[in-house]
């Protein structure tokens, strides 16, 4: 199995981990990995895949970089204020690793460009829309899509993977079952520290490479992390029969 020349001294340290294979680095770099918002969690989790040999990366962000985002978007320095974050963000990425094909797109996801997501090894929500996140759960679950759901407010990180097979539903709104239009607690209102938001897209990160190199299969939980006490707490989550997505199919 060949690597690209460069690719192999990018990647060598990583290489030599028994984990890491030429077949099975191979493997990490066909997965298709889509990041919806490219903010303080959306940066350290493009950031750590590239770094890790994901290769095929296509990430969402309609905004522009404004200077209070610098606490936490590790990918965005105060020469790209007014700069959109979805084209800077590419720009640092590449040059991680100039190889990786990274598609980036200046615009929201909605219900008129979900399709974008369809090829997806796994789609990473990080953004803290509530509307978004439940267009992409309905979206990831009825197309069998793996969902990393990761959000953090304050010092409080949230991270979920949704398997999304077939056989056994669970998702966000099994969890979440908000019928309204639920306003989240925000980063503007609330705050957030840049460490938090960077643990939460490491942790993210760690856990989409996990899951896709099969690592750590026990998917079924809810890990709660506080970032004063630096507790991880990992809840069992289970699919609930009320859950909107189901009661829709019936
Ligand atoms: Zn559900």
């Amino acid at each position: 199995m060949d690597i690209n020349k460069e690719e192999l001294e990018i990647f060598s340290r990583q290489l030599i981990l028994d984990e890491f294979n030429f077949k099975d680095f191979k493997k990490l770099q066909n997965k298709n990995i889509s990041i919806i918002g490219i903010g303080g969690i959306g940066c350290p989790t493009a950031q750590y895949l590239i770094s890790s040999g994901i290769k095929n990366l296509q990430i969402f962000d309609q905004d522009i970089i404004k200077k209070n985002n610098l606490n936490r978007q590790t990918l965005f320095s105060i020469n790209d204020i007014g700069e959109k974050k979805s084209i800077i963000a590419k720009k640092r990425l590449k040059g991680i690793n100039p190889l990786a094909n990274i598609k980036s797109y200046h615009k929201k996801i909605s219900e008129d460009n979900l399709d974008l997501l369809k090829k997806s090894s796994i789609v990473i929500d990080a953004t803290d829309n509530w509307k978004t996140m439940k267009l992409v759960n309905n979206y990831c679950q009825s197309n069998s899509i793996p969902l990393l759901s990761s959000s953090v407010v304050g010092f409080d990180i949230q991270i979920a993977l949704f398997v999304n097979n077939k056989k056994n539903h669970l998702c966000l709104e099994c969890i979440f079952p908000n019928n309204n239009d639920m306003e989240l607690a925000r980063c503007e209102t609330v705050g957030i520290l840049g460490t938090a938001a960077g643990l939460a897209g490491l942790l993210s990160a760690q856990k989409t490479i996990n899951f896709l190199m099969q690592f750590n299969q026990n998917n079924n939980f809810l890990t709660l992390i506080n970032c004063k006490s630096l507790s991880f707490n990992h809840i069992k989550i289970d699919k609930n029969p009320k859950c909107n997505l189901i009661l829709s199919k019936k």
